[in-house]
């Protein structure tokens, strides 16, 4: 049974997943949004080693904890992204933009592709590439354990904004349909920004989804 803690961080409040296998005590960090010495206390208070961390796009909000955590963590977990968003990573997920200094992590070293299966613990996760929001964006889908990592491509109720840098409203909504509404209804989703939902539940209704099940 996969374990999830969410913390909620930074200036603009982004879910922080730390998702552990109890069974090895090993554990991922899912967008390290902020306060990076506070997510690797809470997984050693928990027990869990931190074996890696993944991005599931490269937005300051979200990457802003990997410098916290690789001061605290040995051996310094490696960072998982796709490579079309180091660009963006390069200048710490446009920080600056909104005012921000952001510490640079550990440059990421494992390049996320789509259908790549990542493993932590006995936990098994499919990379599903879902450009739009940013072009490189991911999510995290454990089939077993029903449940997808969507980062900001869909909320509860919302779409992530595609008005920064590299984002296509379009291709959001392709990529929502094809990656992520074909997936079964009961598949929890845990996003990037607010509450849980599922997929049935956004299929049904979330305003910027519903025409698009009837094209
Ligand atoms: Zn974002
Ligand atoms: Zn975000």
């Amino acid at each position: 049974m996969m374990k999830v803690i969410t913390l909620v961080l930074g200036p603009v409040e982004t879910n922080t997943y730390i998702v552990a296998d109890p069974d090895t005590q090993e554990a991922v960090v899912i967008d390290p949004a902020w306060d990076g010495e506070k997510i690797a206390l809470r997984a050693n208070r928990e027990g869990w080693a931190i074996r890696q961390i993944w991005l599931t796009h490269a937005h300051f909000d979200h990457l802003a904890g990997v410098s916290g955590i690789a001061k605290q963590v040995i051996p310094i977990p490696p960072v998982a992204l796709h490579p079309l968003d180091i660009p963006m990573w390069e200048t710490m997920g446009g920080a600056a933009l909104f005012g921000f200094r952001i510490e640079a992590g550990p440059r990421p070293s494992i390049e996320l592709a789509a259908g790549q299966e990542l493993q932590v613990g006995h936990l098994r996760f499919e990379v599903r590439h879902v450009p739009g929001h940013t072009p490189g964006h991911v999510v995290f889908y454990a089939p077993a354990e029903k449940t997808l990592f969507s980062g900001d491509a869909i909320f509860a109720g919302s779409i992530g904004r595609t008005d920064l840098p590299g984002g296509s409203y379009q291709q959001l909504l392709l990529s929502i349909q094809s990656q992520i509404l074909s997936l079964p209804d009961d598949t929890r989703l845990l996003s990037g920004h607010g509450l849980a939902s599922t997929v049935g539940q956004e299929k049904r209704f979330n305003p910027f989804l519903t025409d698009l099940l009837f094209q």
